[in-house]
């Protein structure tokens, strides 16, 4: 199991630091080992991240990274520097980047690139609209922007999908559990066959979008759901324990 938390742009430097420490605290004691918890920090930030992450089952990551490996693009920060600065991991495809940052599936494509070619996992962020949904196009709009985002040399082995559907995103609103559980297994069969004749294993198929302790436990449960990426839940540790704590308890239970 996979718990990514997505700071966006969110938290003093100060916070950041202490909520930072927070995390250590809780991905060290025991029994939280058996879930990675992945933190996605502002970049101004990943110095005072990478200080805390230095434990096996804490990493972090860049929220947004630039295609190319270094050069003229000003205020842009790179997956090789994210990786030199320490980083497991790298976002992309957040909805939130295609819609502020008009980021294209070619631009989404060569940030994955770009990000394993660093050495970096790369969560690749899908979902719908909810017009795309009552349209009854979700699944294939999703299964669309995974070909789209994989070359035909991705690494599965470094590559994990974030489903967040863009209606969930920070609204409170969760998808339903029959339509969450009917995706990842629609996500899981695509990827099977985007990976035939490879050896790489299934990457993780996490679940976003209003993930908080009350709904957590009851999504980790469905099939093909392998974690979350976390929001707004993941500003507060009080808030955010209880998510790792339930996807503790069903790697318990297995
Ligand atoms: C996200 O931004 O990836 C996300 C899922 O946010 P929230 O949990 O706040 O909906």
């Amino acid at each position: 199991m996979i718990i990514a938390a997505n700071w966006k742009m969110n938290l003093m430097h100060d916070e950041a630091k202490d909520l930072g420490l927070a995390f250590k605290e809780l991905a060290s004691k025991p029994p939280h080992t058996a879930v990675d918890i992945v933190i996605f920090p502002p970049a101004l930030y990943a110095a005072l991240v990478n200080e805390v992450t230095d434990i096996s089952a804490l990493s972090w990551g860049g929220q947004a990274s630039h295609r190319q490996y270094q050069g003229a693009h000003t205020g842009d920060i790179s997956a090789a520097m994210f990786a030199s600065a320490g980083a497991k991991w790298q976002l992309a495809g957040h909805s939130e980047r295609r819609t502020d940052h008009s980021e294209s599936d070619d631009d989404i494509a060569r940030q994955v690139q770009a990000g394993q070619k660093a050495g970096l996992h790369v969560m690749l962020c899908v979902g719908e609209t909810l017009a795309q949904r009552e349209a009854g196009n979700a699944i294939n709009i999703v299964t669309n922007q995974i070909s789209r985002a994989l070359a035909d040399d991705v690494d599965f082995a470094k590559l994990a999908i974030a489903y967040e559907p863009v209606w969930a995103i920070g609204t409170g609103k969760v998808a339903a559990p029959e339509d969450v559980a009917e995706m990842h297994q629609a996500i899981a069969a695509h990827l099977a066959a985007l990976r035939s004749g490879k050896e790489e294993g299934r990457p993780a198929i996490l679940y976003g979008g209003s993930v908080k302790a009350a709904n957590a436990a009851a999504l980790f449960a469905l099939p093909y759901v392998d974690g979350a990426l976390v929001g707004g839940a993941s500003l507060k540790i009080s808030e955010f324990a209880p998510i790792v704590q339930a996807a503790q308890m069903l790697v318990d239970a297995k």
